[in-house]
């Protein structure tokens, strides 16, 4: 049976991690320090056969006993409001914990694939992104901590695949959703589904008029396991090209939720804000035959009970 080790098990995405390899057939280790995941992400995974849970920080020495075949690095902070609050870690957990697991990998022969991001290209100049793309990056801005740190971490991999020779796999995350996400994560799909649901202001930032593009997390599973199984060691975006202005999103969501006391409030927009951000996915396609399945209309209906269930109950 292969043996994995996902970080960030107790994340929003490292839990349906978990769930996805434990189906397929996989033995998971699921490494956590419970920053900010949860263990009710992963409570129903305590005392399956397949599932072992180690609480550890991987900026310290990561060590796991016997074979191991493939790692996932998905431990990180991911917020904004969280890495805001916790840089330090943020930037630590990027750098250090990435070159413990590279040491990891490297001595297990082991195959890494690392979780960086659409943030690598910052305030995009360049719109779609493609991977060509260098970036925008404020190096020493309040987002300064998780791009820097997400960059750095793609230097040392690619550095370990071309010195040690380790099988790397990189992925950019472009704006995911779906249930397991923190209702008081500050992003903008909680904030909004909660305000909504709560009958309060939905806090529009600016003006609104800036874009994302969400993808439903089934969705970014399958592409991830496609990357890992695939023999392609350059970064490969995933995401939703599906791009909609926040102003769009806020009155799609107050539609859906369908709450008469809830309304929209502005407020200031935060320092750095990407204006767009829309994933060029050409190569996902080409080399993974990935794209993305679910709109964000099945998406929302998919993840609206989850939000129910944690706010209203
Ligand atoms: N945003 C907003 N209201 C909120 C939270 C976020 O208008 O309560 C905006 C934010 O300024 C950004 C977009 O929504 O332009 C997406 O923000 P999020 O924190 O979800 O993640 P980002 O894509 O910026 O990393």
């Amino acid at each position: 049976m292969p043996k994995i080790l996902i970080t960030g098990a107790a994340g929003f995405i490292g839990s349906h991690l978990c769930d996805r390899f434990i189906d397929e057939g996989f033995d998971v280790i699921g490494m956590d320090n419970l920053l900010t995941g949860s263990l009710d992400n992963i409570a129903h995974l305590f005392g399956h056969e397949h599932f072992e849970f180690y609480h550890h920080d991987v900026t310290k020495f990561v060590h796991t006993p016997g074979k191991l075949d493939y790692i996932l690095h998905f431990a990180s902070p991911a917020s904004p409001i969280d890495y805001l609050k916790m840089p330090i870690q943020t930037l630590k957990v990027g750098s250090l914990g990435t070159h413990n697991l590279l040491g990891l990998a490297k001595e297990k022969r082991a195959r890494l694939l690392i979780a960086s991001t659409s943030e690598v290209y910052g305030d995009p100049l360049i719109h779609p992104q493609p991977e060509g793309y260098w970036g925008n990056v404020n190096p020493i801005g309040p987002r300064g901590v998780y791009d820097e740190a997400k960059r750095f971490m793609e230097a040392i991999t690619m550095a370990y695949h071309t010195y040690h020779g380790v099988e790397t796999r990189i992925v950019r995350i472009f704006n995911t959703y779906g249930p397991r996400m923190r209702t008081d994560d500050g992003r903008v799909l909680p904030a909004f589904i909660s305000q909504a649901m709560r009958g309060e202001g939905l806090t529009v930032f600016g003006d609104g008029g800036q874009t994302r593009s969400f993808c439903y997390v089934d969705d970014l599973i399958n592409g991830i396991f496609e990357l890992l199984h695939s023999e392609y060691h350059l970064p490969v975006n995933l995401g939703n090209p599906d791009e909609i202005t926040i102003m769009d999103f806020a009155n799609e969501v107050l539609d859906l939720v369908g709450n008469p006391d809830a309304k929209i409030i502005h407020k200031e927009l935060p320092i750095d804000d990407p204006k767009r951000r829309k994933p060029d996915i050409s190569r996902a396609k080409k080399i993974l035959n990935w794209s993305p399945k679910i709109d964000r209309a099945k998406g929302l209906a998919l993840t609206l009970p989850y939000f129910k269930q944690k706010i209203l109950s």
